[in-house]
Parts: C-alpha cells; sequence; structure tokens
C-alpha cells in the first residue's frame, strides 16, 4: 500500500493528468460531478456524484458513424477515435460495481467495441465511504463500500490518502506515481473501515433484504396487483433511469443532414411511453407495464440472466431524485416482504 499526504494531492493529480485525461468528482451549483482536472479543481469530499460514472464507458450521447449513400455506394466515415488512455478518480463502490453489471450487457456477444474501447482505456480510481447516507444501501447487495476495488482502491483520511493497486493496470500507474508517494502500512485505513462498518450497520436501510427476488422469480411477481397502487403515481419522466448506474437501455438513430447520414446512440428510458414502440404497434401501452418492467429487470431479469447478480447497486439516487418520491426500496418493500 502506498499513502500521499492531503497536502500534496494536486501534485499527484498533476502529475496523473501530465500524462493522460484525468477525471475528478468536484462540487457544482448542481450538486457533485466528474469534471478534467485543469490544475485548479479541488477534489469534491460529497458521498456522491448525481450523475454516475457510468458516463465514461456509455455516454449520454454519441455520435456512432456517419455515412453516405450514393447509388450502390456506401461510404462509411467513422467519428469515434478515442485512443487514448484516462483516469476517473474517486468513484464509489456502488459505481464500480455499475460497470460488472454494465460489462455483463455490452462486453457479451456481440461486442460493443464503442464501450470495449473506453473500458480497455479507462482507469478507475476508486474511493472508500466513510460517511454513507441514509439513502445508501449498497450493502444489501453484498458490496462493502469500505473496500471499493477499482484499478486503484483509494482510502481518504484526516490526513493522508493510501493507495493500493487492484490490478495489473492500477499496479503500473500506482508505480508511476511512487517518487509522490511512500509505503504505507494498512492500519489507519483498517482502524477507518472498522469505523464506517458500524455506521453502515445503523443506517436506515442497514436490513433491507433483497433475498425475496432475483433468478426465477418472474412468474412470482410480474402480475402482482401492487404494481398498480406502487405505478399510479409515476409520471414517467425518466429521471430514475437517467441518474442510474446500471441503466443500459439506448435508442440509435440516423439524421439525414442532406449531405450525409449521422448515426447517434442516446440514453433511452423504459420508462417512456414510446421506448418499445416497434412497425406493428407497442407492447407496452401502460405506465404499469413499464414501471414494472424497470423493477422486474433489476430485481428479476437481470439475475435471472447473470448468475444471480442484481441490476441495482443501491446508490441511492433514484431516491434521492424522483419528483415524487418512488424508488427501488418502496418496490422491495411492498413486494419482497421488507419492513
Ligand atoms: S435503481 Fe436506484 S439505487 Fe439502484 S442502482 Fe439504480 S439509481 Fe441506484
Ligand atoms: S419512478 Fe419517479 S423518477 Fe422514475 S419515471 Fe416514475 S416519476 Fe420519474
Amino acid at each position: 500500500m502506498r499513502k500521499i499526504s492531503l497536502d500534496k494531492l494536486d501534485q499527484l493529480f498533476a502529475e496523473i493528468s501530465s500524462k493522460s485525461a484525468l477525471y475528478i468528482p468536484v462540487d457544482t451549483a448542481a450538486g457533485a460531478k466528474f469534471e478534467k482536472y485543469d490544475g485548479t479543481k479541488k477534489m469534491s469530499d460529497a458521498l456522491n456524484t448525481v450523475r454516475s460514472a457510468k458516463d465514461f464507458f456509455f455516454p449520454q450521447t454519441e455520435n456512432l458513424v456517419d455515412f453516405k449513400v450514393e447509388g450502390k455506394t456506401i461510404e462509411i466515415k467513422e467519428t469515434v477515435k478515442e485512443d487514448e488512455d484516462f483516469v476517473v478518480f474517486g468513484v464509489r463502490a456502488c459505481d464500480v460495481k455499475s460497470f460488472e453489471i454494465l460489462d455483463r450487457v455490452f462486453l457479451a456477444d456481440p461486442v460493443d467495441n464503442f464501450y470495449k474501447n473506453r473500458r480497455d482505456h479507462g482507469i478507475i480510481v476508486s474511493m472508500a465511504c466513510t460517511r454513507p447516507a441514509e439513502t445508501c444501501f449498497c450493502q444489501t447487495f453484498g458490496i462493502d463500500a469500505t473496500a471499493p476495488a477499482g484499478d486503484i482502491e483509494c482510502h481518504k483520511t484526516t490526513d493522508a490518502v493510501y493507495l493500493e493497486a487492484k490490478t495489473d493496470k492500477g499496479a503500473k500507474l500506482l508505480k508511476s506515481l511512487n517518487a509522490l508517494t511512500e509505503d504505507a502500512d494498512a492500519s489507519a485505513v483498517e482502524a477507518q473501515k472498522a469505523q464506517t462498518k458500524e455506521v453502515f450497520k445503523k443506517l436506515p436501510l442497514a436490513g433491507l433484504d433483497a433475498s425475496a427476488f432475483g433468478d426465477g422469480k418472474t412468474n412470482e411477481f410480474f402480475n402482482a396487483p401492487e404494481w398498480k397502487t406502487l405505478s399510479e403515481s409515476c409520471l414517467g419522466c425518466g429521471t430514475c433511469t437517467f441518474v442510474c448506474p446500471t441503466c443500459q437501455c439506448y435508442d440509435i438513430k440516423d439524421f439525414n443532414t442532406g449531405h450525409e447520414v449521422k448515426r447517434f446512440r442516446c440514453w433511452d428510458s423504459c420508462m417512456y411511453s414510446d421506448f418499445t414502440r416497434m412497425a406493428h404497434g407497442n407492447p407496452r401501452l401502460t405506465q404499469v407495464e413499464r414501471f414494472r418492467q424497470r423493477f422486474m429487470h433489476k430485481l428479476v431479469y437481470y439475475p435471472t440472466n447473470n448468475e444471480g447478480i442484481f441490476g441495482c447497486v443501491g446508490c441511492g439516487r433514484c431516491m434521492a431524485k424522483c419528483p415524487i418520491n418512488m424508488n427501488i426500496v418502496k418496490v422491495m418493500k411492498k413486494l419482497g416482504g421488507n419492513k
């Protein structure tokens, strides 16, 4: 394990950003967000960013390709040229875990090369949590926020940041920072972890249990009458899907500029009424069906197709942002026998 004193953190950021793009969480009027380090920005102490770190690998909009059709000839112009390494610093355990959930979608055959390219070039430096919020329930899904992993795992104490490489990529980066860091034993980190674990035990959602859901539970929950009451105030605004680190739905559209066709991929939301509209019609005509889809996907369908892993990481963003105060926790409580 290596260590750097807090007053040298800017030097660490300067060194990393001299070699590759570095993104750190910074405070803004709209809450914490990841921004490119430019030598002046200060790292936010916020528990989490308003939007998750998934944008780095699965951006909200991207121009996939441009093409021109003339007769029987198609001229293709590649528009995505991302071949430089980048570092995302300060990713919390829930967001680190969300990459595993996204990987199972985008890296499964057929591999999404746009996503894979970013995953290959991105280095994740995580940050252990010390002050979890009342909306946190990552522990429901077996996530240890005091051991967030990533390529390099960080722990921030009152006077230093401790760094430990977890992958080859992380080891290479950490080694390149040896001149700024020093060897450290893990005692301060272990003491902090023990203290934070006690805080986690006292959180209001500490006892939230997901075991009623999971692999093979489709028939048990699909026709539950509770979906109607749970969904009746849902506005279909899609906010919950846009702040969610694990939501992965997108739409691809072509725009003819008159000179060429530009193909874009943009995030979509299963909460939107036209999300499932197809040539033959729309199989989900009501908000109850759309609402059910979102939560069944995270709590039943995803684990059914992914060895029991849930499609939620308990980050609490949907709890904080839904305008009608509906969220996955309420669904789990109502349908899953949680108190
Ligand atoms: S469903 Fe809510 S709590 Fe779960 S990962 Fe998405 S935003 Fe976070
Ligand atoms: S659950 Fe809330 S955030 Fe999600 S679509 Fe409905 S109203 Fe919007």
